[in-house]
């Protein structure tokens, strides 16, 4: 069996300043260094014969047609990833129904593309995220945690009452592609200042490619069929030091037998599968 391994990548770009009201030009320019980092993350992929798959807010595609052409060319999966990233949890269920359908059409009307996966913005969802991405004929979403190397189906209308055990809702024919804080190069190096203090990005970028192939190195010990899904961003990624590890890590990754897939081809596989 071959292990393998979902590059993805969540082009935030100025959305990711904007949800937080820093709109200034300092955190601005951090969202633009995401779109100028595009052509050299396309060219490691390439010239590994590498395919992606990057989750992009609506806002992004608008801002930034050429980059989101260029991904598109490349032959790398789009998915929808919020309009201005909103975070779902402060939605209404119509305004979350807006940030997917105006999503839709602006890929459809910038890139001729049909995404068939979501991703959400800081992974979370409300009682209506499942219904929302049914109602779209999307077929899967990455944003949850329950597993780790194997998809599985999201269910809907779970509860947590306070005082009695865990309601499971009903389980959906919508793969999950699960992800993890542990696999995502935001929180591990990207410094952040907000009221809850200062977020410092305590690992080099060494630290963190050794700790993501290693946990592909456990995939290949206990699930050799699985899928390892790593999750980066360009504005993070993109800069010295971190695209020569991540180059490194791909080349690590290619020696070990790896290999990459899209997050749609493993939900397609999944189905296929009958599970
Ligand atoms: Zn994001």
């Amino acid at each position: 069996m071959t292990p393998r391994v979902a590059i993805t990548l969540d082009f935030d770009a100025i959305a990711l300043w904007m949800v937080r009201g820093m709109t200034s030009p300092g955190p601005v320019s951090r969202g633009e260094f995401g779109a100028y980092a595009i052509p050299r993350i396309l060219g490691s992929l390439r010239s590994r014969d590498i395919t992606a798959t990057f989750f992009v807010p609506g806002h992004t595609v608008e801002t930034y047609p050429e980059q989101c052409r260029m991904i598109r060319d490349a032959g790398h999966e789009l998915a929808l990833h919020g309009y201005v990233h909103e975070l779902v949890s402060t939605l209404t269920e119509e305004g979350e129904r807006e940030t997917i359908e105006r999503s839709v059409e602006a890929f459809d009307r910038v890139l001729g593309v049909q995404p068939v996966g979501l991703r959400t913005p800081s992974w979370d969802f409300t009682a209506h995220t499942v219904p929302l991405i049914e109602e779209a004929g999307l077929i899967y979403d990455s944003s949850l945690m329950g597993q780790d190397y194997e998809p599985y189906f999201v269910r809907k209308g779970d509860a947590c009452p306070p005082d009695a055990p865990f309601v499971f809702g009903e389980t959906t024919g919508i793969v999950e592609i699960p992800v993890a804080w542990s696999l995502d190069d935001y929180p591990q190096l990207e410094w952040l200042k907000s009221d809850a203090g200062v977020q410092p990005g305590p690992k080099t970028a060494k630290e963190m490619f050794e700790a993501y192939f290693d946990d592909f190195t456990y995939m290949t010990q206990i699930q050799p069929g699985g899928v390892s899904i790593a999750t980066f961003h360009p504005q993070v990624l993109g800069r010295g030091q971190r695209m020569l590890h991540f180059n490194a890590y791909l080349d690590r990754l290619l020696e070990a037998g790896a290999g990459f897939v899209t997050c749609e081809q493993v939900a397609r596989d999944f189905l296929a599968a009958g599970r």
